[in-house]
């Protein structure tokens, strides 16, 4: 499928929009009074510190919304008021919190159903308004829409439109894209709609293995059976690892992205000599700029002398688990939680350690006097880490 002609011809469409509709300033004083916090804008001017009784309060420079995040629920906003009274649907989480899903569904915005393998498109008519959330839609998708005569709302953030501009470059050029992702990631499944050959890998260490692949080769069978659900169809490790461009999923660990693509490139030269170089590897720089802040902030806020960690955002949000993976390292003790309801009663908290299910644990504050980190993702509000913020003091200092 051609998919740049595709998108063309749908930007052209009267029937897609990814511009707003003229109704930013009326939708950001409801979305202020909604996300805003007081509290947090005066521990922002605070030096990102504030101290209660026995709490001491570290927030981490860069935090919360990001940039992409913002538009997206803004642009979602805005088509409820543009149209009243049509059906609206979003194809998906249209960011990775709770609240503000939940805020959307109360506005009478369907999500589509998911039954865990596949969404079920029957339920959306011709004429019906479909949002595309933040990290994107499949041009599957897209396509499907568009024939089925929705007006569509594409609140794709541009950071992920410039990943599948370069995924488009490695497809012209006829080279396989490595994307850094998680395989079943929305923005990720979307960012290989885009692309001809793909594969996805989702650490160093899973690109130590296709790298080692390509110097020495190795079982195919065993390769194919690894990376299983993460490759183009058709896809053959002796034939398609020759020609390489590297893509990301905005969200991940940017240090590790960057590792990855330099060990491609190290491959590479080693396999083909550095006068080849240019002919095997591409490579666009498209770790976005938000999850860059956020990860750097974070590096600095570990260094303190911090008790403990909170790390708030969706379980389901790349960038907030990689925000704990920070702490982890780090040996802080950290938790990470999507909202307010997750403490109490008492000194109890529910929180999510890295790759597990859901755990209890009892006095999760210590006594004394503490040093509390908090972060929170790209998706979350002010409003719920201000909320978080005010448990803490609740429970340490009455
Ligand atoms: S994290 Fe980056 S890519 Fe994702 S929505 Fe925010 S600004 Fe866009």
């Amino acid at each position: 499928m051609d998919t740049k002609a595709f998108k063309r011809s749908l930007h052209q469409s009267e029937n897609y929009h990814r511009r707003g509709f003229g109704h930013q300033n009326e939708v950001m004083e409801v979305l202020n009074s909604e996300y805003q916090s007081s509290l947090i804008s005066q521990i922002r001017s605070n030096n990102y510190q504030i101290e209660r009784g026995e709490v001491t309060i570290r927030l981490a420079e860069a935090f919360g919304f990001c940039w992409g995040v913002e538009r997206a629920v803004a642009m979602a906003y805005e088509t409820r008021r543009h149209f009243p009274s049509e059906k609206i649907w979003i194809t998906n989480e249209i960011i990775h919190n709770p609240s503000v899903n939940e805020r959307l569904r109360d506005m009478k915005v369907n999500f589509i159903p998911f039954n865990g393998a596949q969404k079920d498109f029957s339920v959306v008519g011709a004429g019906d308004v479909v949002i595309l959330p933040a990290f994107g839609a499949s041009v599957q998708e897209m396509q499907l829409l568009d024939n089925k005569g929705c007006k569509i709302v594409d609140t794709t953030c541009p950071w992920v439109s410039k990943v599948w501009n370069s995924v488009e470059k490695h497809k012209r050029s006829d080279f396989t894209s490595i994307i850094h992702g998680k395989y079943n990631h929305e923005e990720t499944v979307a960012t290989s709609s885009f692309a001809d050959k793909y594969l996805i890998v989702l650490n160093l260490k899973e690109a130590q293995y296709v790298c080692d692949y390509i110097l020495n080769g190795g079982n195919r069978d065993e390769f194919l059976d690894k990376f299983k659900n993460a490759h183009s169809e058709g896809f053959d490790p002796e034939l398609d690892l020759q020609y390489l461009g590297v893509a990301n999923q905005t969200t991940m660990l940017k240090s590790e992205t960057e590792q990855i693509g330099k060990l491609f490139e190290k491959t590479l030269m080693q396999k083909y000599g550095p006068s080849e170089l240019a002919k095997h590897f591409m490579s666009f720089n498209t770790i976005c700029d938000a999850t860059q802040e956020r990860q750097d902030a974070m590096f600095e806020l570990v260094k303190e002398k911090l008790s403990l960690m909170v790390v708030i955002g969706g379980f389901n949000s790349s960038n907030t688990t990689h925000l704990q993976e920070i702490a982890i390292d780090y040996g802080i003790p950290s938790y990470h939680i999507d909202s307010e309801s997750r403490i109490g009663p008492g000194n109890r908290l529910v929180h999510k350690p890295l790759s597990k299910d859901l755990e209890t644990v009892e006095n999760w504050l210590p006594s004394g006097p503490i040093v509390v980190g908090i972060t929170s993702g790209a998706s979350t509000p002010d409003k719920v880490v201000e909320k978080i913020i005010e448990e803490i003091f609740t429970i340490k200092n009455t």
